[in-house]
């Protein structure tokens, strides 16, 4: 299907992308791979893109001691192989590498992703596990804003118009366990669920954990009740058990091609079981 007709604008800096946001009826562009299958079949139509990818100052991973700061228009497959956040941000990496086949990976932002808000994307579920900050510019000046609060709805977030994200920023859980695991029904797929977690232990009881799931939910889902399961409980089977029922009775998964609502439910308790079982 083809697109509705559009205009496209080539800013040289990110003042003239902003100015032009702020003026024109207008969607910012970035890797394209959510926004031009959503034109083509017609779900959105704009007066013109603002076409991102020229602003290199967008493109960038810095590790700034206690955080990583990434840009906007830092592709998947430059996550995947940056060697500072496999080490620093292992959650991230883990899910970058997850995201889409090689062709979306090589194309793809993550500012693109986290703007576009799909529940059953792989990044939202990682911020908010680790409580990651969207840092956004608009003619109004900048906002950071953090990840359980920027997800509003499926593809809404609490973007407002002419508002790009610029940089999204992670901090370093020094002394934490996590890991990633997404369940799909085809290779390359969006998740039907997958499980964002960040665990500290000691001395075989739970001091800190995040639990943050995609694809049950409108949002990204944080599972604080689950949490508080855990929380400063041995790490045994029936705790854990007990978690992952607490975290699915709180869900509210749809039912879609993925899954129905209660397969996902039953999903999510056998991986909340399994990721914790193996992080023991
Ligand atoms: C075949 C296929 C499989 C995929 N599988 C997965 C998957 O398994 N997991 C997953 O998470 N994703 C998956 N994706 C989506 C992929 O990750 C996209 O890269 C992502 O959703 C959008 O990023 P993009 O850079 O392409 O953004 P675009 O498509 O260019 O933009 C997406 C939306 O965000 C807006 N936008 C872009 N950049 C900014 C910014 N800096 N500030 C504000 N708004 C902005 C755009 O206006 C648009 O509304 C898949 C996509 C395809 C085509």
């Amino acid at each position: 299907m083809y697109p509705p007709e559009f205009g496209y604008f080539k800013p040289q800096s990110l003042e003239e992308a902003l100015d032009f946001l702020e003026k024109e009826d207008a969607r910012p562009l970035a890797g394209g791979q959510s926004l031009i299958p959503m034109l083509k079949l017609r779900i959105i139509s704009t007066g013109y893109l603002v076409d991102l990818n020229p602003l290199s100052s967008l493109s960038f991973v810095k590790d700034e001691g206690s955080q990583v700061r990434v840009g906007a228009l830092t592709r998947h497959a430059e996550i995947t192989s940056n060697t500072m956040i496999k080490t620093e941000v292992p959650l991230l990496y883990e899910a970058s590498r997850q995201v889409g086949d090689v062709q979306v990976r090589n194309v793809g932002t993550i500012g693109g992703s986290v703007s576009n808000a799909d529940p059953a994307a792989d990044y939202p579920s990682v911020l908010t596990a680790l409580d990651a900050k969207i840092v956004t510019t608009s003619k109004g000046g900048s906002r950071e804003i953090n990840a359980l609060n920027f997800f509003k709805g499926p593809f809404t977030t609490s973007l407002n118009e002419g508002e790009l994200v610029k940089e999204i920023v992670f901090p370093k859980l020094n002394g934490y366990k996590t890991s990633y695991v997404k369940v799909v029904r085809r290779a390359g797929d969006y998740a039907m669920v997958s499980i964002a977690v960040a665990l500290r232990l000691k001395e075989g009881k739970v001091e800190d954990v995040r639990l943050s799931y995609s694809g049950v939910s409108d949002t990204p889902y944080r599972a604080k009740e689950a949490e508080k399961v855990l929380m400063e409980r041995e790490l045994n089977e029936e705790n854990i058990k007990k978690a992952a029922e607490v975290a699915a009775s709180g869900a509210n998964p749809p039912s879609d091609v993925r899954g129905s609502s209660w397969y996902r439910k039953e999903v999510m308790k056998v991986i909340t079981v399994k990721t914790l079982g193996d992080m023991k």
